[in-house]
């Protein structure tokens, strides 16, 4: 049998149980409107709500519909996890790596194995840095939400292939690419015995100014959050410095995201 980490309810999807419910009351309709004469479109009903439920299951990782995914750790101190998806970036990354050090804030690395492959001794400077490193999918593709469960798997278990060259440990973590969940999503998490992790609080810093990511990270930081930023963007380690001063002056920790969420984020190989 598969050698399964603590991967979390795996089996948790609101996704099978919905469907299941769906086919029912498919069938009961079907029933009423050939012996009960009823109108035709009364068909539409479950057929609209049940495709509202994929499209929320898909955009909102969160609800879990699909998969289980960790968004959010259960504290009541005043502490968070800080996490960067999209890098190793050559420029960005070691600015960031700077100030994470200045400061003392550890942070969690979401990579591509596409960018590990190029950018693998900075990758490993993260890691020894003790930060942790983590699995944000192969090519980032922006077909990748289309991808049979096949495909993604190659596309994890590839970029686990690069993260093991460096650090000599397997990563356990996945953030899906875009934050969208499906079912190709599900069996593939399912079989490499990855965990998801999402987020509580996007700082945006894909879109907004470092005025207003900063203004909103002020207001909307609680105990628990977990926030997602990105280690490719100018403006990240300015943001970061800045965020982490405001931290410190209203009693905020940043903590390892192994110790927020109580789990193992290696396998040892
Ligand atoms: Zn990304």
């Amino acid at each position: 049998m598969r050698k399964r980490m603590n991967t979390g309810p795996v089996y948790y999807s609101g996704y099978t149980g919905i469907s299941i419910l769906f086919i029912i009351f498919l069938f009961a309709i079907m029933i009423g409107y050939q012996q009960l004469d009823w109108p035709g479109w009364v068909v539409f009903i479950p057929v609209f709500i049940y495709l509202i439920l994929l499209i929320l299951g898909s955009v909102f990782i969160c609800f879990n519909f699909y998969f289980y995914s960790r968004c959010k750790g259960k504290t009541k101190e005043k502490e968070i996890a800080i996490t960067f998806d999209d890098g190793p970036h050559p420029e960005i990354t070691p600015r960031l790596l700077n100030v994470l050090e200045q400061q003392g804030l550890p942070a969690t690395f979401f990579y591509t194995g596409q960018n590990v492959n190029k950018y693998k001794t900075i990758l490993k400077k993260a890691f020894e840095k003790g930060h942790i490193v983590a699995n944000h999918s192969y090519s980032h593709s922006r077909w990748f939400d289309f991808y049979n469960s096949r495909k993604v798997i190659l596309e994890m278990e590839n970029t686990n292939k690069e993260i093991e060259q460096a650090i000599r440990k397997k990563p356990l973590l996945f953030r899906p690419p875009y934050g969208v969940a499906n079912p190709a999503l599900g069996k593939a998490i399912h079989h490499t015995g990855m965990m998801s992790v999402g987020w509580s609080l996007r700082s945006f810093d894909t879109v907004n100014s470092p005025e207003k990511v900063l203004k909103k990270l002020k207001k909307k930081t609680n105990p628990g959050d977990i926030v997602l930023f990105h280690d490719t963007l100018e403006n990240t380690p300015g943001i970061i410095e800045k965020y982490a001063r405001w931290l410190k002056e209203n009693g905020f920790e940043v903590v390892p995201l192994n110790k927020m969420l109580k789990i193992e984020v290696y396998e040892e190989i």
